[in-house]
């Protein structure tokens, strides 16, 4: 029997694993945690929108069938001569490898950002943003010390302005619970290009600035971060910014365990595949979402995006399908939906199939996508059960 092995449970490696399960095609899938979690929604989970624990779901809870077996551990590395998974549980064999192991943050050697600024990356990040901003905040009141109240956030892309539109639904409702003065509280979302979201149409950029401008951000564009010290954001042309809370959301790119283990990557780590989201490099090994360098009908790299994720994990799950069972593998296109962007709980940007949305439009397109996910990962029992939590249409 042919072993499939899965590395990562997000986006790519939940569809993929979901659709093997239909297929009845057994295979393991290893996870660092025993739940796969909302990567799109973690700026909720940091802004208090929801529980944090609202945003995950438990993988048995999904993967049900006895042929599917869940391993819940670190992976160190792959041997691709042996053909095995290192991992901090010891090795697994496999004879095709499915890499989905997602992003890191990119801090593109900026001196002191890796060890002084936080990065949204996993639901247990999202908490300890919010937690530190609440110690943050209460700090305030012991010493009045304005820097506690200023926040921020490096990086005007969509994980930027998402994070900053949902902070500034939550921070007021926190001040007013800790008793702290909202006129004194600073977001800044500092951003090194001339525009903030230069991936969606200018008119809505402008409709995204204004928004976030009028919740109470400090939009600074053309303003380029170039060093952090504890507590403190050096940025081109000398200026220092004090903050209690930094965070990161300049970036990303893939698992580095994809460069070690001899692919051939691009800039951003990703290792290039073939129409069939096989690498060129190994064809025992495929590979999606965020660690995927995959050209597009234009010639031009899909986006690391949880639509695309999903779409290659499905498609990879095809095809490891075909290639077990000796038929033709089939080439990968990826059907792009649109990009929404959130602008906190009720307002959005964005759009769909081309035709631009804003405002309460978009945030419900926004939630309905929510919905069709979990539709497609689980069903109506996943969908019934977690879209109470989630949806608040
Ligand atoms: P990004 O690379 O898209 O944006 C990062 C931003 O940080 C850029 O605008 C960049 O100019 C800025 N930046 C980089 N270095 C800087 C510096 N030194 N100083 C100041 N600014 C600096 O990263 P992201 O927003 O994390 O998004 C990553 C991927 O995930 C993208 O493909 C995005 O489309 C996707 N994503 C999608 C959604 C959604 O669909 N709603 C949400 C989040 C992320």
């Amino acid at each position: 029997m042919s072993k499939i092995v899965i590395v990562g449970a997000g986006y790519a490696g939940m569809m993929a694993a979901t659709r093997l399960e239909r297929l009845a095609e057994p295979f393991t899938i290893i996870n660092k945690h025993a739940y796969h979690y909302f990567t799109t929604l973690l700026h909720e989970a940091a802004g208090g929108r929801g529980e944090p624990d609202k945003y995950r779901v438990d993988i048995k809870e999904v993967l049900a069938k006895p042929s599917s077996e869940l391993v819940v551990t670190e992976v160190t590395g792959i041997d691709r001569e042996r053909r095995v998974v290192r991992t901090e549980a010891g090795e697994f064999p496999y004879e095709y490898l499915v890499f989905t192991l997602g992003w890191v943050p990119e801090y593109f050697g900026i001196p002191g950002l890796a060890e002084h600024s936080l990065v949204l990356r996993s639901l247990n990040a999202a908490k300890q943003i919010r937690s530190h901003i609440e110690r943050e905040f209460r700090q305030y009141r012991e010493d009045q010390n304005p820097v506690h109240l200023r926040i921020v956030v490096g990086g005007a892309g969509l994980t930027g302005v998402e994070l900053v539109g949902e902070l500034l639904d939550w921070l007021p409702e926190l001040c007013m619970t800790l008793g702290v003065p909202w006129d004194h509280v600073e977001v800044q979302n500092i951003e090194a290009m001339p525009m903030i979201l230069p991936m969606v149409a200018e008119n809505l950029r402008e409709v995204a600035a204004r928004t976030l401008t009028e919740k109470g951000a400090k939009l600074r564009i053309n303003t380029k971060i170039v060093q952090v010290t504890p507590g403190r954001v050096h940025l081109e042309g000398g200026e220092v910014v004090e903050a209690g809370t930094i965070i990161w959301t300049g970036g990303v790119r893939a698992n580095p365990l994809l460069e070690q283990a001899g692919f051939t990557v691009d800039r951003r780590g990703r290792a290039k595949v073939n129409e069939y989201l096989q690498s060129v490099d190994d064809p025992h090994v495929f590979v999606g979402g965020d660690s995927a360098w995959c050209d597009g009908p234009d010639g031009r790299p899909y986006p690391p995006t949880a639509q695309v994720a999903s779409q290659m994990g499905r498609a990879i799950a095809d095809n490891v399908h075909a290639l077990v069972h000796g038929r033709p593998m089939k080439p990968f296109q990826a059907h792009l939906k649109g990009t929404l962007a959130s602008l906190g709980r009720e307002l959005g940007v964005g759009d769909m199939v081309g035709v631009p949305v804003k405002g309460v439009v978009a945030a419900v397109a926004k939630e309905a996508s929510k919905v069709k996910y979990l539709l497609e990962l689980g069903g109506v029992r996943l969908a019934a059960a977690k879209s109470g939590e989630l949806v608040h249409l």
